[in-house]
């Protein structure tokens, strides 16, 4: 059974139409719009110059791998070989196939693994065990992940899009607009890299795996719906067939599109949903999260308990805490009504200041008193370990310092 996704194997959709960067609103409505009703023969002219990421294991379901293999004239079972050896053993290297024939190795290699991502810039703190990497897709785009290594897990952090259309103007990628969608494969290399530098020990702690995946990276998520799908089959896909992670450990943030919400809990896929909330009331999330001026706080939050009914699971909610901004202990007590009895956590973020911002987060005693409040309505909540805030960990920093999204 060939599911859609090997319908987009030539690459990924095709962004927002209209030019990059060109501004908040409703561009990334009509985004989500255009995946579902252009093909490929519906593309904007913008939209077909762009030349798409070359084809990638990554980019297909075990029946595409198979259908391509055989279109090389190699036995459909050699494409079982293949994602072995790229999802369990972590290798695109020919020389490590060796249960390939010689001849096969390099064709299957070059023209399934292709390298998609290199490493522009690595920082790292945290002694090492986070590590934040700005890569270079074939495009000249740029991309962010961050590996976090915790006592008991390894997050991956990482980016859906280069740049993003939503425009929140507290985060770096919103300034820097939408530049395109990521391929699934792009969005897999970036966990597979990680799971390279952890096998190889690489990072502090001795040898590991990636545990968990957090969309949290460039972009928003929902706004590349059909890349993020088929990246998280990938990703959650037993060995060898995908990397095996478990789903509850896989977490897709998004600012709040509804419909895309909703067909994301038909996909049963369970993944855990995180919404960027930011602001009770529609007045101040107009402004921090622009989309909200198409969908509001409460239909959000209904897209977010239907998700939680589906799934069974807690729906988290972020909230990124903007001194004088959103950090009223009136707007914990309103936020806090909103979510009682509901099935999630918040998430407080202090705000990481970007460069040139007027805003910044409040003192910590505010945020400890903002999170009291809201345990008061009896939700469960943390404040948020800022890690990496020295290299530019937001959201987006690293590549705007670097001055880089082509256009
Ligand atoms: N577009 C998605 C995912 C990417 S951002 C979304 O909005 O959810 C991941 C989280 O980081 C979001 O909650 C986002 O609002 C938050 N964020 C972005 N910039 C930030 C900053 N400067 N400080 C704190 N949190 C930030």
């Amino acid at each position: 059974m060939a599911s859609r996704d090997s319908a987009s194997a030539g690459g990924p959709d095709q962004a927002a139409p209209g030019s990059p960067g060109a501004g908040p609103g409703l561009m990334p409505v009509a985004g989500i719009a255009s995946n579902d009703t252009l093909g490929p023969g519906g593309l904007t002219q913008a939209q077909a110059r762009r030349p798409r990421p070359p084809r990638h294991l990554a980019d297909l379901d075990p029946a595409g791998r198979r259908a391509a293999v055989t279109g090389l004239g190699e036995p459909a079972f050699r494409a079982g070989q293949l994602s072995r050896h790229y999802f369990a053993r972590l290798t695109r290297d020919p020389a490590e196939m060796t249960d390939l024939p010689a001849r096969s190795r390099e064709r299957l290699s070059a023209t399934l693994l292709p390298g998609l991502l290199s490493a522009e810039r690595e920082l790292s703190c945290d002694a090492g065990t986070t590590r934040k990497t700005l890569w270079r897709a074939f495009d000249g785009a740029y991309l962010e992940s961050v590996l976090m290594r915790y006592p008991d897990r390894v997050t991956v952090c990482v980016s859906s899009q280069a740049g993003c259309g939503m425009a929140c103007p507290f985060c770096a990628t919103g300034q820097a607009g939408l530049t395109r969608n990521l391929s699934a494969a792009e969005i897999v290399e970036q966990i597979v890299a990680a799971g390279r530098a952890l096998a190889a020990g690489r990072v502090p702690g001795g040898p590991g795996r990636v545990s968990n995946v957090v969309f949290m990276g460039m972009g928003e998520p929902l706004a590349n719906y059909r890349g993020v799908i088929s990246a998280l089959r990938r990703i959650t896909d037993p060995l060898p067939d995908g990397l095996g992670i478990s789903r509850r450990s896989v977490t897709v943030s998004t600012v709040g599109l509804v419909p895309a919400i909703r067909r994301l809990a038909a996909e049963e896929l369970a993944v855990t949903l995180a919404v960027s909330l930011h602001a009770p009331d529609d007045d101040l999330r107009d402004e921090l999260v622009p989309v909200n001026t198409r969908w509001k706080v409460a239909a959000v939050l209904d897209a977010a308990w239907s998700y939680a009914a589906a799934t069974r699971r807690r729906v988290s909610i972020e909230y990124a805490l903007i001194r004088d901004v959103n950090d009223q202990m009136w707007r914990a007590d309103m936020l806090g009504t909103l979510l009682s009895g509901q099935l999630t956590h918040v998430n407080l973020i202090p705000l990481n200041p970007t460069p040139g911002s007027r805003w910044t987060a409040p003192e910590p005693e505010v945020a400890a008193r903002f999170a009291g409040r809201l345990a008061a309505h009896g939700l469960p909540v943390t404040v948020r370990d800022t890690r990496g805030r020295e290299i530019d960990g937001a959201c987006g920093q690293l590549a705007a310092s670097s001055q880089v999204p082509i256009r």
